[in-house]
């Protein structure tokens, strides 16, 4: 028996949920509005479909069918019944879970089998901390977002180290319900979307690419580029970071500092405010 994790990651609640073990990053085109499009017209044929075994892998035959399946990695699968949960778009998850079908389990049909979908719990429960993960859960309102940052542990971890050295202390899950200080975390992560040395390569996801036969993490050439290895190495490679001369990686370190800098002031500001008061109960 899996013992049922304290906080959850694959749906923390109706702000956001990841689909990223069943696939849903692994598409040659996962942009945004492309996984949307496909989300959404799964749900939309699941709503009308049938559920006996049966019927349910010709869905997934009609689902390979509709859709472009080229993938960046051939060997992770891509699950067809992958779709939203909700009319506002905002949660991704599994369409044969039991809360989809009134109580019934229908993932016996899919390519994992029922009990690898139930029982798999992914790295980042284990190795994020419960203040990483709380304090993520309040900066991250974004189901295409949660999935990226949730499953970059390396980008978390380091995230939260410079933030900690920079305050003197491991902020505060507390501090998150500020504002300021959540949107100046949140602007950090939001360089998973919008890193301006991001490759285009789509063999390459995070600081992994594939070669055709296995995994590697693709070092920076900062011998070719003249300089040394920059103290943000990990972060760079989490953001699949090319870089084409030694001032570009100049600029992108001074952008991860005015970052945690950005952070900080936001957080100390947020440390001198009064304590709020307690609501009387009389
Ligand atoms: S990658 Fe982790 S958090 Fe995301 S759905 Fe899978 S187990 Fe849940
Ligand atoms: S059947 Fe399994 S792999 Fe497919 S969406 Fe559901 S939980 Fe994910």
């Amino acid at each position: 028996m899996v013992s049922p994790p304290e906080i959850h990651l694959c749906q923390p609640g109706a702000e956001m949920s990841c689909g990223a073990c069943c696939g849903l990053y692994n598409y040659a085109d996962s942009s945004r509005e492309s996984l949307a499009a496909r989300l959404r017209g799964r749900t939309a044929l699941y709503g009308a479909w049938g559920r006996t075994p049966e019927d349910l892998e010709a869905f997934a035959a009609e689902i390979r069918r509709r859709e472009d399946g080229t993938k960046r990695y051939e060997v992770i699968y891509c699950c067809e019944y992958l779709g939203f949960l909700d009319r506002e778009e905002r949660r991704v998850g599994c369409l044969l879970h039991p809360c989809q079908n009134g109580g019934r389990d229908l993932r016996g049909v899919s390519f994992y089998g029922r009990e690898l979908c139930d029982g798999h719990f992914c790295p980042s429960y284990h190795y994020l901390s419960r203040e990483e993960k709380l304090a993520l859960l309040m900066i991250i309102d974004d189901w295409y977002l949660w999935g990226l940052v949730v499953t970059d542990i390396d980008l978390v971890k380091a995230y939260f180290r410079l933030a900690a050295e920079a305050v003197s202390e491991m902020p505060k899950p507390a501090a998150f319900s500020d504002r300021e200080v959540r949107g100046r975390a949140g602007d950090f992560f939001a360089l998973k979307l919008n890193w301006p040395y991001r490759s285009d390569d789509v063999r390459r996801f995070g600081k992994y690419y594939f070669d055709g036969s296995q995994y590697m993490i693709r070092p920076i050439p900062y011998d070719r580029l003249h300089c040394d290895p920059s103290p943000f190495d990990g972060i760079f490679k989490s953001l699949t970071s090319e870089f084409r001369s030694r001032e570009e990686i100049q600029r992108a370190e001074d952008l991860i500092r005015a970052h945690i800098a950005s952070f900080r002031e936001a957080y100390e500001r947020w440390r001198e405010k009064p304590l709020t008061a307690p609501a009387s109960c009389s």
